[in-house]
């Protein structure tokens, strides 16, 4: 009997393993995959990843591993405005506030250090199915490497298995709602140019694309994160195919320079973004859900890095309480739930208007437009990316208001 199984080792997962083992519970992580592994993302992390890092002690390791730092973020409205804007805050600091790493890399890099912190990880594991008592989650049925079917019990399982998640799916929660849930394709590139100085991450909102958007992130050894998303139903409304369009775009005029000398490496691949304008109960009878398997990726921005963190971070410090306690109630566990949500609810809810409202064209314009000759509205921008306050305003009519006047 453990007192936590988690099933999937990504960053939700081996945080979740890493805080456990530090804290000197029995734990066992099981993934099907083995490390180093790709995982199609755009590979950019953002504030709440850096947090996660640095309490892990991990933050001067995801810098030197390659990485490259995001001073700053570039928009382009559908009309072709661009408006570049720096994180001011943390111009001048010892590391940037976000970064870009291929996944293949940050996963490996959570993984060692789960390990190196005494984590038990079992990979080439995949877990079947959940044994159940009743409506209560005791264990894990799983397959090892060699085929070899096992059942394990603990105290809690924690699903971090992502967007295909087995254990939401056998706790009836996997459905997969076009109206939540964002598809999104990614190729990496070599030659690519025209990044700023600072190394902004890019996101252009190109009509075909719309609603969704095309970025392309810089990454090191000369090489660029590529791709778009767009919203399920939306795919299904202009039965888009993903691939075609991501190919159209990099063609298209306001790109098609930049792609001029480069080459693709690899194919395009395609991945599900189960988003949080719909996040899932995360905490029950014996079981916890973390990351994209709890559904919390930003519905704005794509981001699910920092939220994966974050819960299994969260998921972590809930088991060690219950463990300290001997109390490993439902009620006891849905403190990690309240937990998590105090900490991205608001963020999620703000992103799911600013999903909708950048369906429309006029105000993507108006905003990028304006914000592109008016440095004092591009310095309101920079600044909500650091204040969920200053953010809210992007709710309120005066802040259109102020951008039409500006
Ligand atoms: C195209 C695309 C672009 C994205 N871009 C960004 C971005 O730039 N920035 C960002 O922050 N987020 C981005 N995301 C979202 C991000 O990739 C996810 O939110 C993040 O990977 C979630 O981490 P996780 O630990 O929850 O799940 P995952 O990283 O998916 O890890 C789940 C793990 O579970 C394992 N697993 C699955 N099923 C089983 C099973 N049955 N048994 C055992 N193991 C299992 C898998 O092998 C995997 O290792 C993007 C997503 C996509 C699809």
């Amino acid at each position: 009997m453990y007192d936590a199984i988690i099933v999937g080792a990504g960053p939700g997962g081996s945080t979740a393993a890493h805080l456990l083992a530090r804290k000197g519970l029995s734990a066992l992580t099981l993934d099907r995959a083995t490390f180093p592994r790709d995982k199609i993302c755009g590979d950019a992390c953002g504030g709440k990843s850096m947090t996660v890092l640095r309490r892990l002690g991990l933050e001067r390791a995801v810098h030197d591993a390659g990485s490259v730092g995001s001073w700053g973020v570039t928009f382009s409205g559908p009309r072709g405005d661009v408006v570049e804007i720096p994180f001011r805050k943390a111009l001048g600091g010892a590391f940037a506030p976000g970064y870009v790493l291929a996944r293949e890399r940050l996963d490996a890099l959570l993984f060692d250090a789960a390990v190196a912190a005494g984590a038990r990880i079992v990979t080439g594991a995949s877990v079947t199915g959940l044994v159940r008592d009743g409506a209560a989650v005791r264990g894990v049925r799983w397959t090892d490497a060699d085929g070899r079917s096992h059942e394990d019990r603990a105290r809690v399982v924690v699903g971090a298995d992502g967007a295909y998640s087995i254990v939401a799916r056998e706790l009836g929660m996997g459905q997969l709602d076009p109206r939540h849930y964002v598809a999104a394709v990614r190729a990496y590139y070599e030659g690519v140019t025209g990044f700023n100085a600072l190394d902004h991450i890019e996101l252009h909102f190109v009509e075909e694309t719309l609603p969704g958007y095309f970025w392309i992130f810089p990454m090191a050894e000369g090489r660029a994160n590529v791709g778009l998303g767009m919203l399920s139903a939306a795919i299904k409304r202009k039965d888009a195919r993903l691939k075609d369009l991501l190919e159209r775009v990099v063609n298209h005029e306001r790109f098609a320079h930049r792609f001029a000398g480069a080459r693709r490496l690899g194919p395009v691949k395609g991945w599900g973004l189960p988003v949080g304008s719909k996040p899932r109960r995360m905490a029950g009878d014996g079981w916890m859900l973390v990351g994209d398997a709890a559904s919390l990726i930003d519905p704005f921005t794509g981001e699910g890095i920092g939220n994966a963190m974050v819960s299994g971070f969260n998921a972590a410090e809930c088991i060690a309480r219950c463990a300290a306690e001997s109390d490993f109630s439902p009620a006891a566990l849905a403190a990690y739930e309240r937990e998590t949500l105090r900490v991205v609810r608001d963020e999620l809810r703000l992103s799911h208007t600013l999903q909708r409202m950048s369906r429309s064209r006029f105000l993507l314009d108006l905003v990028i437009g304006k914000a592109a000759r008016s440095p004092a509205l591009a310095a309101d921008i920079s600044a909500m990316f650091d204040d969920m306050d200053e953010r809210r305003r992007l709710l309120s009519p005066a802040f259109y208001w102020r951008a039409l006047t500006a």
